[in-house]
């Protein structure tokens, strides 16, 4: 599949979880195998030129592309997930959603000075998640930080944001 077909598995639900959202439910994408592989496919090929031994997967979503990422590019997996989830120490930041407030946490020792990452995420809105993202592994040592994501709303201009900052950003599908 191409990306204007894989866009077309994407469902767009009105009005969730709060009025005035219009929400990418890529869960019909994940259910169909063909569209599925393509997208981890593409996603690998424009990783490609990267130079990245870690890759970084924003909770929930983000893990089905990030543990696919990391398997395909042989870098390690690392996790970034919401509050009271990792079992250790973590370092974190608070940051604001399109829709309410929440913070992200990653282990402490995922990340070592030095690490050059790839943040994994399945869509960038404000770009709040990311950035918060960005900035913890950045605090923990990372020298380089890439950024993909499969779908951007470039009107929230959290891409553009987040490019200003670290640097090139890839999605597949604008909306
Ligand atoms: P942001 O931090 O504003 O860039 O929001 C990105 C995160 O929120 C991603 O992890 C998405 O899964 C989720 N998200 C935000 N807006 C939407 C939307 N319109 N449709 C689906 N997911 C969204």
């Amino acid at each position: 599949m191409n990306i204007e077909q894989i866009k077309e598995t994407i469902t767009t639900v009105y009005d969730y979880p709060i009025n005035g959202i219009v929400f990418r439910d890529i869960t019909t994408l994940l259910e169909n195998p063909d569209a599925f592989r393509s997208t981890v496919k593409i996603m690998v090929d424009k990783v490609a030129h990267l130079d990245f031994n870690k890759v970084v997967g924003i909770e929930s979503r983000g893990f089905f592309w990030s543990a696919p990422l990391a398997y395909a590019t042989k870098a390690g997996f690392v996790l970034a997930r919401k509050p009271d989830k990792l079992p250790r120490e973590t370092a974190f930041r608070e940051f604001t959603l399109e829709y309410g407030n929440t913070s992200v946490h990653i282990h402490k020792d995922a990340i070592q000075p030095g690490d050059k990452v790839l943040i994994v995420d399945d869509l960038i809105a404000t770009g709040g998640t990311a950035l918060a993202t960005a900035e913890i592994c950045e605090e923990l040592g990372a020298t380089a930080i890439h950024t993909i994501a499969l779908i951007d709303l470039p009107a929230l201009g959290g891409s553009k944001k987040i490019a200003e900052k670290y640097g090139e950003v890839i999605t597949l599908i604008d909306y």
